[in-house]
């Protein structure tokens, strides 16, 4: 059944109550959902009446297509000035021996690896360490664009930025155009955590506020340029946090509208200071997918990081607004994994992504980083067809 008729039908449902009929009733119209009726979402809705909603959306922007790219990550180090209570990644200077801190040459060296590679992008994101300055970015950024102009830099969030133009005694104006010139081309959505200054000041103190957060990609966004956003979410927030999160960003992209893409983090509990935090179930995940996709009325795209929540999940997502599973990575980012994501040694080829996609009836589309479709896969055969995988199952003699 078409997405419009569910929501039809829903919206006859004697049993729905009349706020949640009224949400419904402004989807189906394409009428913005107000900061109150995001709470009770959050509240009140359950995980169908969301996913007609939220899939009306998407099949109304995207129908069954569904994104995916070919990018590799470069993360500088592990290292960080700074001592966020959810981050499993860094470790702090004084567990230095746990650590990598890449010279621009072993930088340099990831990227001429990928020389023959149908890759896309390079995704560069890390730890904050005094060493990586503003110079040292424009140098590897510039070096990489000498090397290979195809590839889109996408690089470093407000985190790192504020940091090093704070450094430099430079605006964030001043400081953004200067990486552009050097061949930044888009900003990744990390950093933003959630805005909420009670609750950032007790998961990420001292890093940039949310201010901060917004106020630097709104000078990106000012230079013609794009960039994605995050939220973190399931830790010790509460619902209007989330939707306070999602209002900041909906004003500041009706502002500027350089965001393309919202990307919901799930907080993870292993190795970190909130280890005592219980991760909340699959299915706030969906909920949250879905009410993202319903809030933020002005987002194109809405992505699920399959290495973070698991390929089921991901296919799963897809009938809850998201339309982007990001990309083919290989295992070059331990992100995901030292945080304890479902997916340990992140990597999958393109077909195996393409066939995830189609086992869900959707359209698998390669991307660029700005949305360019690169290969539509929806009928693409592949030469070599995957070989079935058999599990050892115990055996009673
Ligand atoms: S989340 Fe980022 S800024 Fe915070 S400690 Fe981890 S690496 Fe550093």
């Amino acid at each position: 059944m078409a997405a419009e008729n569910r929501l039809q039908l829903l919206l006859q449902d004697p049993d729905l109550s009349a706020d949640l009929k009224e949400i419904a009733r402004k989807v189906l119209n394409q009428e913005r959902i107000t900061f109150d009726e995001g709470v009770l979402l959050y509240e009140k809705a359950e995980l169908g009446y969301l996913g007609v909603l939220a899939n009306h959306i998407r099949e109304k922007r995207h129908g069954d297509k569904t994104y995916f790219n070919r990018n590799f990550h470069i993360e500088p180090t592990n290292l960080c000035v700074y001592d966020c209570k959810f981050c499993s990644y860094s470790r702090l200077l004084k567990q230095k021996s746990e650590g990598w801190e890449y010279t621009m040459d072993e930088m340099f060296d990831i990227v001429t690896k990928y020389d023959n590679e149908p890759v896309t992008e390079v995704h560069i994101v890390g730890g904050v360490l005094p060493q990586y300055d503003v110079a040292f970015y424009a140098e590897l950024f510039s070096r990489i664009k000498a090397h290979r102009p195809d590839l889109h830099v996408k690089a470093l969030t407000p985190v790192e930025y504020h940091y090093i133009f704070k450094k430099a005694k430079i605006d964030y104006a001043t400081g953004m155009k200067l990486m552009k010139d050097a061949g930044l081309e888009s900003i990744p959505g990390g950093g933003a955590e959630i805005f909420d200054p009670e609750i950032r000041d007790l998961i990420a103190k001292d890093k940039c506020t949310g201010e901060q957060w917004l106020a630097i990609h709104e000078e990106w966004h000012k230079l013609g340029m794009r960039s994605n956003a995050t939220m973190l979410y399931g830790h010790i927030e509460q619902y209007r946090h989330r939707v306070d999160h999602l209002e900041k960003l909906r004003q500041l992209q009706d502002k500027t509208g350089g965001f393309q893409t919202f990307i919901p983090l799930k907080f993870r509990n292993k190795d970190n200071q909130m280890s005592n935090v219980p991760e909340v179930p699959v299915i706030e995940d969906l909920r949250n997918y879905a009410i993202s996709r319903i809030y933020l009325d002005n987002f194109d795209h809405i992505k699920a990081y399959w290495a973070m929540i698991s390929r089921t999940t991901a296919q799963l997502s897809l009938n809850f607004g998201v339309d982007d599973i990001d990309g083919t990575l290989d295992d070059t980012t331990k992100i995901y994994s030292m945080a304890g994501a479902e997916e340990q040694t992140p990597a999958m080829t393109t077909q195996q992504l393409v066939e995830l996609i189609k086992q869900v009836g959707r359209y698998p589309l390669e991307r660029d980083t700005l949305y360019n479709v690169v290969t539509d896969y929806s009928d693409f055969q592949f030469t070599e067809v995957p070989k079935p995988q058999y599990y050892k199952l115990p055996v009673i003699n």
